[in-house]
């Protein structure tokens, strides 16, 4: 496993040197709530291997990519704001996915996560 310990919070969120409320974790991804949530359900999901920005994933990471987009929905049904098709309409509840890559992306931690934001609005913060 790669971490840049000495620089990356969220290596060291993986490597339990700092506290986080962990809601998911696995061989691969780690699922915490963000410390500065934007509304009611926020979350984080991030692989444990630092990758940088989504701009630095390649090919090799594309199965990280995918088990991060799969972990989603399911996490967010749990924690109360899954998505429910009816067939026809829009259907109820659901959640916003987000990756902010780089400076005019609003990154602010370089180390992949996908934010998971959802909840009755209005919202706290605008980066939904
Ligand atoms: P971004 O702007 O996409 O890089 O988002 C970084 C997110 O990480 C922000 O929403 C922060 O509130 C969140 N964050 C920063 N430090 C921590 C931490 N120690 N635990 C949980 N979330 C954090
Ligand atoms: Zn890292």
């Amino acid at each position: 496993m790669e971490f840049h310990l000495d620089n990356c919070i969220f290596c060291k969120i993986a490597a339990k040197q700092i506290p986080a409320q962990i809601i998911y974790e696995d061989d691969d991804l780690l699922a915490f709530k963000d410390i500065n949530p934007a509304a009611p359900v926020h979350f984080l999901i991030v692989p444990k291997k630092h990758v940088a920005t989504l701009a630095d994933c390649t090919t090799e990471d594309a199965a990280l990519l995918g088990k991060i987009s799969l972990l989603a929905p399911k996490l967010a049904k749990e924690q109360g704001v899954g998505y429910q098709a009816d067939g026809n309409g829009p259907g109820t509840g659901g959640f916003k996915t987000l990756f902010n890559t780089g400076p005019d992306g609003g990154q602010e931690v370089y180390h992949l996560h996908m934010h998971v934001i959802g909840g009755p609005r209005p919202w706290r913060r605008s980066l939904a």
